[in-house]
Parts: structure tokens; C-alpha cells; sequence
């Protein structure tokens, strides 16, 4: 079988060494893994997600009375945290999630980054994807890059013409610096050519699947809390129990199909897969949970999709 979210681990390292505009990257620091996303559907093929923010200011919710504007209910205060992912005793910055199989079958047909590749290859689309979540790493202070108009604010969204661009312009600069073929010739196929010729196509996902460590709120302690009037209630807030902190004891690569995904045990990833446990997932299956906590522009320091 063929690991794949492997594969382009070891592909952002020859990239990282190769693209000096990308040479403030540390590959240790970055952990690729699977999401399901089905083939065709519309939906972000690769996301960046950035786990190094520190804690947000203390919050809380709201309710106002529509009638006469006062606050009749407010949630406790609380903070939203990154969690901690640590392989081999290092923190890792950034996670970044591929969607199988539909990343598999990326094409520049049609695509907006089109315009910057002529009558190119249609799997340059895939590597084109890959240097674009890594571009999307800010250079300067943790967090999504931030994208600026040319009038000097920040752009709506993470991306802009120029980004698109500068990203093609990568590409190109990482093929001319002539590396080994061995390291991106797995992009040139789809799903169903790597599924047959690797008999399956395996990647990294999370023990939680399809959960995966995301920002989460953390209350404060009760003698933190604010005094409240009496006319106000506090609204209890429905928190998805997540786990906080994760490990290399964490991960498990699982056999992406068609249209499900199965747990494999490591061991088999090189022959018969032993099918541990099969999810079936929805149509267009995509589980995500955004913080609930960040503002529209807080949000998009933590994730870019592509
Ligand atoms: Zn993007």
C-alpha cells in the first residue's frame, strides 16, 4: 500500500530544502495527515491549520432581550486554546490535512491556478496544492499568512492573484532545481491508478478520526469568573469533548476508499490491509468544527483551505 500522506511529508522536505522563499519552514515542526473528502465533491482539497496561537482574551456569549436590550443570559467565560500535538518529545506548529481521495484527483483543468501553467501536466495541480499550504505558513509570527490587497489591507479570504502567483512560481522553481523524480512521480496518478498499482492508499489520520486536534474552549476557573446580576442566567455551553493533547500514540494510518475509510494496523500497510474497523461516511462526508470563539478574521489565522 501506499502511504500517502507520507509521501508528500517527504516531498515538502525536498521542497523546503529546494524553495528558498520557503527555507523558514521546519518540516519537523509540520504534521501532514488524511481527512476524508470524496472524489468529485465540491470542498477544500488541503487545509493548513495552524496549532501555535497562543490562548485568546477571556470571552463569554450573549443573549440580549429583543425588546428592551438587556442581557438576560451570558455563557461563563472562558478562553480558546491550541491543542497540543508533540511527536517525539517537539511541538508541532502546523497541521496539514490532505482530502482523500479527492486531493488524489486534482486537475488543473478548470482550476484558477490554471491561467499560471499553460498547457502543463494536469497533476502540476497537486504540486501546485502543496507548496500552496506550506505558503500559507506565516513567515513572520504564528498563524495563517496574512494576504494584502494592494491597497494595504488584508485581503478577504487568505488568497489573492499575486499568492496564486507566487505560488506557481514555485512550482516551477522547485522542478528547475531537478529533483529526484522518486519524490513527486506518486502526484502523476489518480486515486484509482495508486489504488490498484499499491493495492490501497493509506494515510495518517488522527485515533479521534474523523476528529482531529482543533482550537478549543477552556472555562475559566470559578473564582475567575465574573459576578453576574441575578437577572441574568448562565447558559450552559455544549463543549465536544476532545481531547486536549496528542502524541505520536495518537496517530493510525487507515486505508482510504472510494467512498469509505477503514482503521489498518500499521504493520499491514505493506500487504493484505486487516480491516479493523470501517466507517462509512456520509455523502460529501466532512466533519469540522469551527472554534466557536474566533472572530472572521482570528478564524483565518488558524485555517486555510486551498
Ligand atoms: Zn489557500
Amino acid at each position: 500500500m501506499i502511504n500517502y500522506t507520507e509521501r508528500i511529508s517527504l516531498l515538502m522536505r525536498d521542497i523546503v530544502a529546494r524553495v528558498p522563499r520557503l527555507s523558514y519552514i521546519d518540516p519537523d515542526e509540520l504534521l501532514v495527515f488524511a481527512r476524508y473528502g470524496r472524489r468529485g465533491a465540491a470542498g477544500a482539497v488541503a487545509t493548513c491549520h495552524c496549532i501555535c496561537l497562543p490562548p485568546t482574551e477571556p470571552g463569554h456569549y450573549y443573549w440580549r432581550d429583543r425588546q428592551t436590550g438587556c442581557v438576560t443570559r451570558r455563557s461563563r467565560w472562558f478562553v480558546t486554546k491550541s491543542p497540543l500535538v508533540c511527536l517525539g518529545g517537539r511541538r508541532v506548529q502546523y497541521l496539514i490535512s490532505f482530502a482523500l481521495p479527492r486531493f488524489c484527483d486534482q486537475s488543473l483543468a478548470g482550476s484558477k491556478k490554471a491561467q499560471f501553467y499553460g498547457n502543463a501536466e494536469r497533476w502540476l495541480a497537486k504540486l501546485d496544492t502543496i507548496i500552496h499550504e506550506l505558503y500559507h505558513i506565516d513567515p513572520q509570527a504564528p498563524g495563517i499568512r496574512r494576504v494584502e490587497r494592494c491597497d494595504g489591507g488584508a485581503a478577504v479570504g487568505s488568497h489573492g492573484r499575486t499568492f496564486l502567483e507566487q505560488v506557481a512560481e514555485m512550482v516551477k522553481e522547485y522542478l528547475a532545481s531537478e529533483p529526484d523524480p522518486a519524490c513527486y512521480d506518486f502526484l502523476r496518478d489518480g486515486f484509482a491508478e495508486l489504488d490498484g498499482r499499491f493495492d490501497g492508499v493509506v494515510g495518517t489520520t488522527f485515533r479521534t478520526f474523523p476528529s482531529f486536534p482543533q482550537r478549543y474552549i477552556e472555562f475559566l476557573p470559578s473564582a475567575s469568573q465574573p459576578e453576574t446580576p441575578a437577572a441574568v442566567r448562565i447558559q450552559a455551553l455544549k463543549t465536544p469533548d476532545v481531547p486536549t493533547h496528542y502524541s505520536e500514540h495518537d496517530l493510525v494510518v487507515r486505508q482510504f476508499l472510494e467512498r469509505a475509510t477503514r482503521g489498518v494496523a500499521r504493520r499491514d500497510t505493506r500487504r493484505e490491509p486487516a480491516a479493523l474497523r470501517q466507517i462509512q461516511l456520509p455523502t460529501g462526508g466532512e466533519i469540522q468544527r469551527a472554534a466557536a470563539t474566533q472572530s472572521a478574521s482570528a478564524q483565518r489565522r488558524v485555517k486555510s483551505g486551498a
